[in-house]
Parts: structure tokens; C-alpha cells; sequence
């Protein structure tokens, strides 16, 4: 019971296959309390049949983390219902279909903006809100690609949003460090979800990580909860601002 007595916040679940949700269910094994966000009300009913799973009515708010009210609004209702909070999970992440298809050249300027507020900025918005509630300490793990580091063909703006979501939480880790606060983002290999569907070539990148990755096969979304976990727990209390590949090794590969 890694987690026993810590109460989370869990923003990015859209279905069962979300990696947030593999995070949550992992968190829950391990004793965490959790409360969940969910975008728009096309989402609300799957995310709160979800949640209604862990057992027990697990607060839900509404928020569209480009919006700044509703924000405010999930930390008040959390304030309301946890008092405190030790602990958030970022797994959101969205760009235009049609940018995930072409170049990078042709990424237009909304494109942009749009895929770096939701993705990266959205991270500093929560932390924002969050930390006030991290009375006792707190981890902060936002989830990242290698897309930030190395060009992958066509995850283009993508890739600019995650590398700008790795150097806040590099920035967001030395802000925080003395309130105890860490955060740290972990390196998922690709895994079969909702927004993975958006990156054309999708298939492709999975049998290629599969043919070259040390461990010569995908990750598995149970893996990733329980990096996240890790990463939650006080094991891995002396680490911040770190990135974590959680990926069959195939980051180290260089050919
Ligand atoms: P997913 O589609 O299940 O989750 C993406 C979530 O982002 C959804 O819940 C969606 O509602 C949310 N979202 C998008 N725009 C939002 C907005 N404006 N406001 C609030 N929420 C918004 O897919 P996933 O693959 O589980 O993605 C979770 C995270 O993991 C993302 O950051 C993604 O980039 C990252 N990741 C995924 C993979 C992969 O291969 N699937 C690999 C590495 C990292």
C-alpha cells in the first residue's frame, strides 16, 4: 500500500484505455483516495462510471484546462471535499488532427498556440492551484513522449508541446523543491489510446519500437501506472524534475 492515506487528483481520463486511468486504478491498489476531472460534459458519464468502479463515489469535476474558471473551480470543490491533496496526475494532451498528419512546416499559428496551451501550459495552470493544497509535501507527474527529445515523423507540434511540458517541470521542480514538492514526467512508449489514435502512423511506430526496443516488444499501460505510482510514493522520494523513460529501453537506442 504505496499510497495509503494520500488523496490524488487524476486529470485526463476519457475511457477505459486512458493511461490516467491505468494510473488511477494502480493508485487505488495501492490505497490512494482519488478525485477526477473530466472534459465536458461528453465525457462525464464515462468517466464517472469509471471512477464509480474504485468503489465508493469519487468526487468529479469539470475542466477544460484551457479554462481558467473551471480551474478554479475543481480546486475550490476539492478543497470542499479532500481538505488537502498529495498528489496530481497531468495525462492531457491535444493538437489538430490535421497537424499530426503532414510536416511540422505547416503547423499554423492556432495550431500551435492550441496544442502548447492544452499540453504544456495546462501543467503550470494545476500546479498553480494545487500547491496551496500540498500542505504536507506533494508529487506532481505530468506524461511525456520522446517526441520532445528526438523527431518522430508526424507527431510534429506534438513533440514542441512535450518538450515545452518537460522544461516546465524541470522549471516547476526548482520553484517547488523547497514546499516539498516534487514533479516529474513520465516517458510512456506508445501506447493503443484515444489520442494515440490521432497520430497517423500510429501502427507503424508500434512495430518499430517492437523490432528495435532492448526489451524487443510495447510497453504495457499497467507498467506505466506503476511507474507513476513510483513516482507518487515516497520510494522515489529523492527525485524531482526528472523525465522517466518507461519504454522497453528504446530511448537508448541510437541505431
Ligand atoms: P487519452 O485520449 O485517453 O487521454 C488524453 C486526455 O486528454 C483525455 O482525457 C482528454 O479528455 C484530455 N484532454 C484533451 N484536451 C483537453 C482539454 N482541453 N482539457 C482537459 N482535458 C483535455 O490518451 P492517453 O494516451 O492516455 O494520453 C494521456 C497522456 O499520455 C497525454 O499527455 C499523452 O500525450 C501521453 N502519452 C501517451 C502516449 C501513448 O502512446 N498513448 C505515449 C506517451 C505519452
Amino acid at each position: 500500500m504505496l499510497l495509503e492515506g494520500k488523496r490524488g487528483l487524476i486529470v485526463g481520463v476519457a475511457n477505459k484505455r486512458s493511461i490516467a486511468w491505468a494510473i488511477a486504478q494502480a493508485a487505488h491498489r495501492e490505497g490512494a483516495k482519488l478525485a477526477f476531472t473530466y472534459q465536458g460534459e461528453r465525457l462525464k458519464e464515462s468517466v464517472s462510471e469509471l471512477s464509480a468502479t474504485l468503489g465508493g463515489a469519487s468526487p468529479l469535476f469539470e475542466c477544460d484546462v484551457t479554462n481558467d474558471a473551471q480551474i478554479d473551480a475543481t480546486f475550490q470543490g476539492l478543497k470542499e471535499v479532500f481538505g488537502t491533496l498529495d498528489f496530481l496526475i497531468h495525462a492531457v494532451a491535444f493538437a489538430k488532427k490535421e497537424e499530426l498528419e503532414a510536416e511540422f512546416l505547416i503547423t499554423s499559428r492556432e495550431g500551435y498556440r492550441l496544442a502548447l496551451d492544452v499540453s504544456s501550459y495546462s501543467l503550470t495552470a494545476l500546479a498553480q492551484r494545487a500547491v496551496p493544497f500540498m500542505t504536507d509535501g506533494g508529487s506532481i507527474v505530468a506524461l511525456t513522449y520522446y517526441g520532445a527529445e528526438k523527431v518522430i515523423p508526424r507527431y510534429n507540434v506534438m513533440g514542441v508541446a512535450k518538450a515545452a511540458l518537460e522544461a516546465s517541470v524541470r522549471y516547476l521542480a526548482f520553484d517547488l523543491g523547497p514546499k516539498k514538492v516534487r514533479v516529474n514526467a513520465l516517458s510512456s512508449g506508445p501506447v493503443q489510446t484515444l489520442a494515440a489514435r490521432g497520430i497517423s502512423g500510429f501502427t507503424d511506430m508500434m512495430k518499430h519500437v517492437e523490432s528495435r526496443a532492448p526489451l524487443r516488444r510495447n510497453v504495457l499501460i499497467e507498467e506505466v501506472a506503476n511507474a507513476a505510482v513510483f513516482l507518487l510514493s515516497p520510494l522515489s522520494s529523492g527525485i524531482t524534475g526528472e523525465t522517466l523513460y518507461v519504454d522497453c529501453g528504446y530511448n537508448i537506442v541510437g541505431m
